[in-house]
C-alpha cells in the first residue's frame, strides 16, 4: 500500500489528500500550447511541472493517462500565416515539431494523446449544440456565446464574484450580450480565416470549448486532474467548468485543478514589450537542457521562478555537484567490494532514510525544492564515503553500493536529470507511431463507452492491421506489437 499524496487544489484553495476515482489510476489533462512560436521559458516550466508531477505518480504506482491538446486553432496563428503569406495549418505543423524538439531536450516525455481542435471540430460542435439545447448557449448572428448567469458555480475557481467582475468589465463590451462577461463558445467566419460548417453558419470555435470537449472525448465527464498555468485559472479554466459542467450536469467536471506558479525575468513580468520573451531555444545556446530542466524543479512548482542568467548559473554550477556524486558512485561500482562494516551498515540505513525524506517531500504537493535537499544530503554522503574509503586504501561495502546506487537512479529519474537515454534508443518514428496507436486505441475506448461498436470494430481491425495485439484487461486496455 503506498502512502498517500497530498496535492493543492486551487477548486478548494487547500491540500488535499489526492483519491483517484479509479484505483491506482489518474486520469490527468494539460493545457498544451498555440503553436504560432517557438516554445518559450513561460512553456518550459508548466511542461516540466507536469512531466515530474505524472513521474511521482507513476514511481507510486499509478497507472497515468496524460492527455495534452494543441490549440491550432487561433488568431495569433491566423495572423502569423497570414503575415507570412502561408497557410495556417503549415505555421501549426512547424511550431508543433519545434515543440516536441524542445520538450524532447527537456526530457519531458510524452503525453499519450495530443488532441488538436482542427481534429475534433465535430466533437466541439457537438458541445456547443447541447450547451444551446440546454439552455447555456445562445446564438446571435452566427456567433454563439455561454450564459454565465445560468451557471450558479460561475468564479467558483477563480473565487470571483459575478457582480465584481461586472463592475471591472470594460464598457466597450460587445452589446448582443445577454451580460458583459457571456463568453464565445463559437465566433461566427470572418474573411481570410478557416471556417467550418455548423448549424449556425460557417465559423470556429471559441478558445476555452475546445478543452471542455477533448478532456471529456478522452478522459470522461469528470476525471481526475487537470493542470495548467495560474494564468488560465481566469477565463479560460473557469470557462470549461461552466461548459462542460453545463453539458453533463456532472459536478465536478475536475477533481483537482493543480496550477504553476508565475514566472518573472529578472524581477519583471515576462512581455514581448519588455523585450525579456526568451525563447528556450536560445537559451539552450548557452546552457545545457538538463540545467534549465534543474533549475525549474528546483523551486516548488507553485512558487513564483524567477529566470535570470546568474540564477541559471548557479544550477548548472549545482547540478554540476550532483553529477560529481554521481561520478563517484560510478567509481565506487567499480572498485571491489567488501562486506559491511558497523560504519557501512549504518550510513545504508541513512540513505534510505533519506529516500523517505525525498519521497515524503513529494508526496506533499511535489515539493521538489525539498526533495532536491535531500539528493544534495545524500551526494555529500557519497563523496565522504567514496574519501574514507580511498583514505583508508580499502574496500566498499557491496551491499552499500548497491542501495546507493538504486536510491540515487530512483530520486534522479523522479526529478528527471541523469538518465541514460543511450540505454534505449527510441527514434522519432517509433515515437510517432506509439502516439498514433494511443491515439486509436483511446478513440475506440471512447466508441466503446459511447456503445458505438461498429466504430470501435473498425479501429480495432486498423490496429490489427498496423500489427498491434491489442488487449482489453480489467485495467483497461493493453496494447503491443507483433
Ligand atoms: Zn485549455
Amino acid at each position: 500500500m503506498t502512502k498517500q499524496i497530498f496535492v493543492y487544489n486551487t477548486l478548494s484553495r487547500h491540500k488535499e489528500e489526492f483519491k483517484p476515482m479509479t484505483p491506482g489510476k489518474v486520469k490527468m489533462y494539460v493545457c498544451g500550447v498555440t503553436p504560432y512560436n517557438h516554445p518559450h521559458i513561460g512553456n518550459a516550466r508548466p511542461f516540466v511541472t507536469w512531466d515530474v508531477i505524472r513521474r511521482f505518480f507513476e514511481h507510486e504506482g499509478y497507472d497515468v493517462l496524460h492527455v495534452q491538446n494543441f490549440t491550432d486553432v487561433d488568431d495569433k496563428i491566423i495572423n502569423t500565416a497570414n503575415k507570412e503569406g502561408v497557410q495556417w495549418f503549415d505555421i501549426c505543423n512547424r511550431y508543433i515539431d519545434s515543440y516536441f524538439e524542445v520538450m524532447d531536450k527537456l526530457n519531458v516525455r510524452r503525453a499519450h494523446i495530443y488532441p488538436r481542435v482542427s481534429e475534433h471540430i465535430p466533437d466541439i460542435i457537438k458541445t456547443v449544440q447541447t450547451l444551446i439545447d440546454k439552455g447555456f448557449g445562445y446564438v446571435i448572428d452566427g456567433d454563439v456565446y455561454y450564459s454565465v448567469e445560468k451557471f450558479p458555480y460561475y468564479g467558483q475557481l477563480s473565487g470571483r464574484k459575478l457582480e465584481d467582475m461586472l463592475a471591472g468589465a470594460r464598457v466597450d463590451v460587445d452589446e448582443r450580450k445577454h451580460n458583459p462577461m457571456d463568453f464565445a463558445l463559437w465566433k461566427a467566419a470572418k474573411p481570410g480565416e478557416p471556417a467550418w460548417d455548423c448549424p449556425w453558419g460557417k465559423g470556429r470555435p471559441g478558445w476555452h470549448i475546445e478543452c471542455s470537449t477533448m478532456s471529456m472525448k478522452y478522459l470522461g465527464e469528470s476525471f481526475d486532474l487537470h493542470g495548467g498555468g495560474s494564468d488560465l485559472i481566469f477565463p479560460h479554466h473557469e470557462n470549461e467548468i461552466a461548459q462542460s459542467e453545463g453539458c453533463t450536469g456532472c459536478h465536478p467536471f475536475v477533481h483537482y485543478w493543480l496550477h504553476n506558479g508565475f514566472i518573472t525575468v529578472n524581477e519583471e513580468k515576462m512581455s514581448k514589450s519588455l523585450g525579456n520573451f526568451f525563447m528556450v531555444i536560445d537559451i539552450l545556446k548557452e546552457f545545457a537542457p538538463e540545467v534549465l530542466r534543474f533549475f525549474i524543479v528546483s523551486t516548488h512548482y507553485r512558487s513564483p521562478l524567477d529566470f535570470s542568467d546568474a540564477r541559471l548559473k548557479e544550477a548548472a554550477a549545482s547540478l554540476e555537484r550532483l553529477r560529481t556524486a554521481g561520478d563517484n558512485l560510478q567509481a565506487l561500482n567499480l572498485m571491489m567490494g567488501a562486506g559491511p562494516t558497523a560504519e557501512s551498515t549504518s550510513l545504508s540505513a541513512r540513505v534510505l532514510e533519506l529516500r523517505d525524506k525525498f519521497m515524503d517531500a513529494m508526496r506533499d504537493d511535489f515539493n521538489t525544492a525539498l526533495a532536491i535537499s535531500y539528493l544534495f544530503a545524500m551526494a555529500k554522503e557519497i563523496n565522504v564515503y567514496k574519501s574514507s574509503v580511498e583514505a583508508a586504501k580499502g574496500k566498499p561495502d557491496g551491499k552499500l553500493v548497491d542501495v546507493m546506487t538504486h536510491v540515487w537512479k530512483e530520486l534522479c529519474g523522479i526529478i528527471g536529470i541523469f538518465e541514460d537515454k543511450t540505454a534505449a534508443p527510441k527514434d522519432a518514428a517509433v515515437d510517432q507511431e506509439d502516439a498514433k496507436i494511443n491515439d486509436l486505441v483511446a478513440k475506440r475506448q471512447a466508441a466503446r463507452k459511447a456503445k458505438n461498436y461498429a466504430e470501435a470494430d473498425a479501429i480495432r481491425k486498423q490496429l490489427t492491421e498496423m500489427g498491434i495485439i491489442l488487449e482489453d484487461t480489467p485495467q483497461g486496455p493493453k496494447w503491443k506489437r507483433q
